[in-house]
């Protein structure tokens, strides 16, 4: 049976323009899905019956159950573990900022990329998550919380542009006026920097926040700790982020963790305001968070400061992340799939 959830508008129309009555049932079908966040035929009560009888004989609806969630008592933020139809376990985190309340959701079960601070990635990639499942987290964590999500980050387990078409559908979905009506500037993609994937979002006509994983300014130093630097170099990055801001007009984001003795010194600072000077763009340091097989340590306040008072110098936007979640495993770089 096929996933009705996992269609954007257009598909949706391909597939049922011979079934439904009238062209608008179609619009009406995705209200149901998207907007209302129905999980049934049974209660699409504009559809008639016969056609509901119908399409409940071609399509389903993705598998996606809520297991458990924490609630941190540092703070507001939640975080979700779902089952999904093969029994993987997949997370995501509710967080309430002052500007908005933002999911940050997983796009992959588990990483393939290797970094080394990261916990996504201790299992390898098991596989892709569909549309339907990156729309679930958004659906069931807006239930639950019984509040509307108005920021998305995919930030959370896998790396997006690694499931380039699932996402730009899911993106697709969420933005839709027909459904969540998520603006494009409330979304932000985080990639450690596949390349390819960024000319092709550039290109995509789709302007959200691009943000990279950076860590380190200089090539040898970002190997260390991303294995996939090796093959998608500094100098290459840059250029792919530059194309990106020209296509969107939009500012990046260059994510940047703090580890204690590895990329806090002067010399960093200097280096990272050297490779970014002038251009469109935030920075995002990220004090590192406890991850149990790595020995790193996050930088110390004094040299996250120093570090930060640098680049301000140097006329680039800097704040410091401030770590949600951090009490139930739920902040940067510390989501999984082997919990419980
Ligand atoms: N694969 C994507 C998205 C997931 S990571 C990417 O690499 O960007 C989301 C953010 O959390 C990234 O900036 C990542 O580098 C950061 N992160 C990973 N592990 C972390 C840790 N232990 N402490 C702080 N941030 C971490």
């Amino acid at each position: 049976m096929k996933k009705i959830d996992n269609l954007t508008y257009d598909l949706l129309e391909k597939q049922l323009i011979n079934i439904v009555e009238k062209k608008y049932n179609i619009k009406q079908i995705f209200e149901w899905i998207h907007k209302k966040n129905v999980l049934n035929f049974k209660e699409m009560t504009n559809i008639s019956l016969e056609k509901r009888k119908e399409l409940e004989s071609i399509y389903e609806f993705t598998k996606f159950e809520l297991i458990k969630r924490f609630d941190s008592k540092l703070d507001e933020t939640k975080k979700y573990l779902f089952m999904l139809e093969d029994n993987n376990i997949i997370e995501s985190v509710f967080l309430k900022y002052s500007y908005g309340n933002t999911a940050c959701i997983s796009s992959q079960v588990g990483c393939k990329m290797g970094c080394k601070f990261c916990a996504s990635t201790k299992n390898g990639l098991i596989r892709n998550l569909s549309v339907g499942e990156m729309l679930g987290q958004i659906y069931r964590i807006q239930t639950d919380t019984n509040e509307k999500i108005n920021n998305i980050v995919i930030m959370g387990t896998g790396e997006p542009l690694e499931n380039y078409d699932n996402v730009i559908n899911f993106i697709r979905i969420v933005n839709s006026e027909m459904g969540q009506n998520i603006s494009l500037r409330k979304i932000t993609l985080s990639t450690c920097g596949v390349i390819k994937g960024i000319y092709k979002l550039a290109k995509e006509g789709l302007p959200i926040t691009l943000a990279i994983s950076l860590h380190a300014a200089e090539q040898e130093k970002r190997e260390k700790i991303i294995p996939s630097a090796k093959k998608f170099k500094l100098p290459e990055l840059i250029k792919a982020c530059d194309y990106y801001v020209e296509e969107t007009n939009r500012r990046m984001t260059f994510e940047y963790i703090m580890i204690e003795n590895f990329n806090d010194t002067l010399q960093d600072a200097y280096a990272l305001s050297k490779l970014l000077k002038n251009k469109l763009c935030n920075i995002n340091l990220i004090p590192y968070n406890f991850v149990k097989e790595n020995d790193m340590k996050p930088s110390q306040n004094y040299n996250i400061n120093r570090f930060k008072k640098i680049l301000l110098k140097n006329g680039l936007n800097a704040t410091v992340r401030r770590e949600l979640g951090s009490d139930i495993n739920a902040a940067c770089g510390q989501l999984r799939n082997d919990f419980l």
